[in-house]
């Protein structure tokens, strides 16, 4: 093990010597079809026993994926068709602030239809992580949703009344550069920086620290990065991956 893993070892024993769990949960995004990267990343889960939060786009998904995932994974909705509508200036967003709210609520209704399993657990995560319609969010709890994945610390343990949010911190996809890892330094400085914040109270403590990856364009440093977290998360004992059906468990 490179010593680049010490400071999140260190991180880890920090919590520890606090008696605190440092837990941590992994969203992986755009899976659809059967793929050989999505077999590995299933596998991974199994093999890791690392709980996978799948975030599949309904417009895509192939009915045995959803049907039976595969031990260990979870599905939650990855907007519908994954089809940016963002006005012009607006950010990339399948759920543009000018679209009519019952519009948006039929199409992801119209999603979860088509996503609807035993292992499906009913959170949206929204492409480009990002809700452009406060109407929208705001009708989501009562749309039927539990929760809401974004990207970033949250702000509040609610989005909004009845609808609990946990979002991804840790992306190990370098979007604007190589399009591959994003490199061993940056994927664990998020990592302990987001620990860090939860300790010391910059940002929610009980936010568990979320491991983004995008597994259709894995190079081998993004599966070699994921298997050797979780073989260092879990040897320390101070961490704990959870279950995306126990994070958005329904907000009462
Ligand atoms: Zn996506």
């Amino acid at each position: 093990m490179s010593a680049a893993w010490t400071p999140l070892r260190d991180e880890l024993a920090r919590w520890r010597d606090a008696g605190r769990v440092a837990d941590f949960w992994w969203r992986d995004d755009d899976a659809g079809q059967p793929a050989p990267a999505l077999a590995r990343l299933t596998c991974l889960a199994q093999q890791a026993q690392v709980p996978l939060a799948l975030a599949v786009i309904p417009q895509h998904a192939a009915r045995d994926l959803v049907q039976a995932p595969g031990p260990w994974v979870s599905i939650l909705q990855h907007g519908c068709d994954h089809r940016s509508r963002a006005a012009a200036g607006e950010k990339k967003t399948e759920f543009p602030a000018a679209e009519a709210v019952p519009d948006a609520l039929a199409r992801l209704a119209l999603g979860m239809a088509r996503i609807a399993g035993p292992h499906t657990v009913r959170a949206l995560v929204p492409p480009w992580n990002r809700v452009s319609s406060p109407a929208l969010l705001a009708q989501l709890a009562q749309a039927g949703y539990q929760g809401l994945s974004r990207f970033g610390p949250r702000g509040k343990a609610l989005a909004v009344p009845g609808l609990v949010q946990v979002n991804t911190h840790v992306d190990i996809i370098d979007w604007h550069g190589t399009r591959g890892f994003v490199g061993l330094e940056s994927a664990l400085s998020a990592t302990v920086a987001h620990l860090r914040a939860r300790r010391t109270g910059e940002v929610d403590g009980s936010e568990p620290t979320g491991v983004l990856s995008h597994h259709a364009v894995h190079d081998a440093a993004c599966w070699d990065f994921l298997e050797r977290l979780f073989d260092v998360s879990r040897s320390d004992g101070a961490a704990r991956w959870s279950a995306a059906g126990e994070l958005f468990a329904r907000a009462h």
